[in-house]
């Protein structure tokens, strides 16, 4: 059984082992050692990864009781290779996970939310609680573990011979149907869990945690966190973003809240204004696309193309163009797609379902309705001007021989 050197020293980075055995998976190798300082895969954190002599290693398992290294290169069975892990993702990683025992215990202490869930990803973390937790009680759970942060508590970790002796500790979580010797990992004056993992010497180590975001899950709360240098980078990130706003707008940074409201106001304002000129536009067009439009028998029919006019306001100038007796067929182009709205006024005899389809197949676009409003898009208005016109003459015959 390979000696497990990362459950005696959490950095111990580098050691000499011995090559047990080397067996080819596919085009990559599974490598047994005499002992080793990578963490294989477990109780939510990833594996290590680093060198083994010459080889990389990709990543490590157990696999009933054994640690296997996936490597990219054989190594000869006997020799003595240079193990080093990746020192910057397993600090990294324990950061992250330390962390992640202080803020469970904070939660639980204050509020009794358990952790029922933990993934630990290489660029986020995330808890799962078992029951709701609040903006409030999150903000007083993450001061409460920083606050173990600045204490600098040792972290320790030390195995049970008995199932016994671990039922009389106080645990906050007990991992079911461990095997002795079993693993606790305990924050002096603070968490005390069964945990397979590496953790930091001390909670100075982790620098800082930081609770991101919260949402509801399975009728508890995910929350997601970040600690030590991700939760720098986090603060860095969004520090740089709040300054490029700040200069977009000339003003402090403090002033960003009041000036992105108040632009939001400026521009709802506008909005209902242009809203308001386009209905009174709307009256003028139409009334113009009306004195075009062509008689077919008893009936008219307008067909325009106009561009530039959003899918909401062609729908308004359609209805206010289709006056009695009258078709009204009106195109948009915006933004290289084209919009199309078929609207019918009162007296008219065809409910324009009917019509649909012969429009569709001339614009190339989909789109449908009844009684007396369709609409539709197509992806190009390559050619819309040319379609229109036989659109159009379609309409005119149709109805120059409907009663
Ligand atoms: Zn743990």
């Amino acid at each position: 059984m390979t000696k497990r050197l990362y459950d005696l020293d959490s950095h111990q980075t580098e050691t000499q082992s011995t090559v047990l055995s080397c067996t080819a998976v596919e085009d990559k190798f599974d490598v047994v050692l005499d002992q080793t300082v990578f963490f294989p895969e477990g109780g939510g954190q990833p594996s290590d990864t680093g060198t083994l002599g010459e080889a990389n290693v990709l990543h490590v398992r157990e696999e009933n009781g054994e640690i296997y290294h996936r490597i990219d290169r054989a190594l000869a069975v006997g020799a003595s290779v240079t193990g080093a892990i990746d020192w910057m993702r397993r600090f990294d990683l324990m950061q992250q996970h330390t962390g992640e025992h202080l803020l469970s215990f904070s939660f639980y202490d204050l509020f009794q939310a358990s952790n029922v869930g933990f993934h630990l990803a290489l660029d986020y973390a995330t808890i799962d609680f078992a029951k709701p937790v609040s903006r409030e009680e999150i903000k007083e759970a993450e001061l409460l573990a920083n606050r173990f942060v600045w204490k600098n508590l040792p972290v320790q970790a030390t195995f049970y011979e008995s199932e016994e002796e671990v039922a009389a500790l106080p645990l906050r979580k007990h991992a079911e149907g461990l095997q002795p010797p079993i693993r606790i990992v305990h924050v002096e004056g603070a968490d005390m869990c069964t945990c397979c993992a590496p953790h930091c010497y001390t909670t100075g180590e982790i620098g800082s945690i930081f609770v991101a975001d919260a949402s509801s899950y399975k009728g508890g709360t995910r929350i997601t966190f970040f600690c030590g240098e991700r939760a720098l980078k986090l603060h860095r990130a969004q520090h740089d973003d709040l300054d490029a706003i700040a200069r977009r707008f000339s003003c402090q940074r403090e002033a960003v809240p009041g000036a992105v409201k108040k632009l939001s106001d400026d521009f709802g304002a506008l909005k209902k204004s242009e809203r308001e000129l386009a209905k009174s536009l709307n009256v003028y067009m139409s009334a113009e696309f009306l004195q075009a439009a062509a008689q077919a028998g008893k009936y008219r029919v307008v067909a325009q193309l106009v561009s530039g006019v959003d899918a909401g306001r062609l729908k308004d100038l359609a209805q206010s163009s289709s006056a009695e007796k009258t078709l009204a067929l009106l195109l948009s182009e915006t933004d290289g797609r084209l919009f199309y709205v078929l609207s019918s006024g009162a007296g008219f005899p065809i409910d324009v379902s009917e019509l649909m389809p012969a429009v569709n197949a001339a614009l190339g676009g989909k789109g449908g309705g009844r009684g007396s409003l369709a609409q539709g898009t197509a992806p190009s208005a390559v050619g819309a001007k040319e379609a229109l016109a036989q659109v159009r003459s379609y309409f005119v015959k149709r109805l120059g021989d409907t009663k």
